[in-house]
């Protein structure tokens, strides 16, 4: 006795009437849903993965998409999630891996917060009138500052470290070329270039097609070490050492053998078609000490030009952690939350491992403070970052900036399906299929991008003015401008917030 078939998770219809056969649903879908045949287009619900493709493409709008239409029995405890993982697992035997971010519905501690507003006695800013700094610096800042008089000439005595100047406090994370398009990693460069920003490199080193805007590149050194040379450290901006991410604390990568195409070999400098197995811990740090060796021997490397960040994910233990790291001459922390998106995580790790994002900054940033090395390191946040007020209140929580990168692709034109690690992404960004990559014009999906920057940044002004802010640096920390609803005493305790009316 087999188990069977479970319900589709997504139902095709076609108005007929409005059809007119042009075969665009069959051209654009890469799982094989459509099937034309003299003069009829066929369905097969079954392989749908909800990526739109096909209803972005059909020139009549004749194409629906339903979720669920023959539902599991409803049950409170066993619900369709864990029953469909049952059957997956008890017929092939192994791990689940899924896309994106957490899919838990756990309450999301940002919605839950407000932000300040000010009203007759600390009057506003209005940010078209008047000046607003939304300019950030990621790296050490000196205790203070010695000057040198002489002959009225004055000049700074202190040796700055070297810190990246951002024109807005938002970055894109860490993608690799092999988990996206060489035309995806393109966009975003073209985008952090034009808005005064940053990117990651992700795990997969530097194409040199991408060696122009190097200036804008934060090089990560992961734990598989993958096209990591000296050639590729001094060419980023910044290096970052990822110990671990938000999606999958505690585990490694892998990079299917089916990605890794003569370019993403190249660049990885591994065999055509092997898989890319990043270790769950790196084989030389097993203390604060050991990563201390690292960032030292990478800024030896790069004669101490470059800002070392490291990020951890965002877990229980984070403020120690980041104590720790704030001592081990890194110049940033970036934490990483459990909702960050990921190309392909087992999913009992994406959905029951780790913790918010809110949560791990607080109490990073409260821990530097209390033992007054908060200036030894940046903090930026990453996973889950949505909109503009996100930023605005993570920044207020402790953050100095913010990495994005669902919210990049998504204005990319990604429709959030989940399967990138599946290979065949229809929107030319989680795939290495040519075909699939060439849908994707650098030229539009960067004016996207750069856009959706552009916005939130100006979002975040309004939101700074409003609140009598007009710097950055003034709404760091700054957790007065923030107030708890509906949210947990406990929680608000982590988060050091007031509630609402307090
Ligand atoms: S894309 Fe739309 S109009 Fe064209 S064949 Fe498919 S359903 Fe018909
Ligand atoms: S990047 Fe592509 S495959 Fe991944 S979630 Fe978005 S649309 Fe789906």
């Amino acid at each position: 006795m087999t188990i069977g078939s479970v319900p589709v998770r997504f139902g095709i219809t076609i108005d007929r009437a409005r059809c007119m056969l042009c075969g665009r649903c069959v051209e654009n879908c890469p799982y094989d849903v459509f099937r034309r045949d003299e003069d009829t287009i066929h369905v097969n619900s079954r392989k749908c993965v909800a990526c739109h493709r096909c209803v972005a493409m059909c020139p009549r709008d004749a194409i629906s998409i339903r979720q669920r239409p023959v539902d599991y029995r409803d049950h409170p405890v066993w619900t369709e999630e864990v029953r469909e993982a049952i059957y997956n697992q008890a017929r092939t035997g192994k791990i689940i891996l899924a896309g994106m971010g957490n899919a838990k519905p756990y309450p999301v501690i940002f919605d839950r917060l407000v932000l300040d507003a000010c009203q007759v006695t600390n009057p506003s800013i209005d940010p078209l009138r008047e000046p607003m700094e939304l300019r950030t610096y990621i790296g050490k800042k000196p205790k203070k500052l010695e000057f040198r008089y002489d002959n009225g000439d004055i000049s700074l005595e202190t040796t700055l470290s070297p810190n990246l100047e951002l024109a807005t406090p938002i970055m894109v994370g860490h993608m690799s070329y092999g988990a996206i398009s060489l035309n995806a990693q393109k966009s975003i460069a073209m985008a952090v270039k034009e808005t005064g920003t940053f990117m990651g490199t992700g795990e997969g080193g530097l194409h040199p097609s991408l060696y122009p805007y190097q200036d804008r590149m934060i090089v990560q050194v992961a734990s598989g070490r993958f096209g990591v040379n000296i050639d590729y450290l001094e060419r980023g901006a910044a290096i970052e050492i990822k110990i671990g991410q938000g999606a999958k604390p505690g585990i490694g990568g892998h990079l299917p053998g089916e990605k890794v195409c003569e370019d993403v070999s190249c660049t990885r400098m591994i065999p055509v078609g092997s898989d890319a197995i990043s270790p769950a811990p790196h084989h030389d740090i097993y203390s604060i000490e050991d990563l201390k060796q690292l960032v030292r021997s990478l800024k030896e490397a790069t004669s101490w030009q470059k800002p070392v960040f490291v990020k951890i994910a965002a877990v229980h233990n984070s403020a120690a952690i980041a104590a720790g790291i704030a001592r081990s001459s890194a110049d940033a922390v970036v934490i990483d939350g459990f909702r960050g998106g990921t190309g392909a995580a087992p999913r009992v790790f994406r959905d029951h491992v780790g913790i918010p994002v809110e949560a791990a900054v607080a109490s990073v940033d409260a821990k530097l403070r209390s033992q007054g090395i908060r200036n030894e390191v940046s903090i930026i946040a990453s996973g889950g970052i949505r909109e503009s007020a996100d930023v605005a209140k993570i920044i207020a929580l402790g953050a100095d900036a913010v990495y994005i990168g669902t919210a990049a692709l998504v204005a990319m034109g990604c429709r959030v399906c989940g399967t990138c690690y599946r290979g065949l992404c229809p929107w030319g960004i989680a795939t290495q299929r040519p075909d699939l990559v060439a849908r994707l014009d650098p030229e539009v999906a960067s004016k996207q991008v750069a856009n959706l920057i552009h916005a939130w940044t100006l979002e975040l002004s309004e939101l700074m003015g409003a609140a009598g802010i007009n710097s950055i640096e003034s709404l760091r920390g700054n957790r007065d401008r923030l107030r708890g609803y509906l949210l947990d005493e406990s929680t608000m305790r982590v988060l050091d917030v007031k509630p609402v009316g307090a």
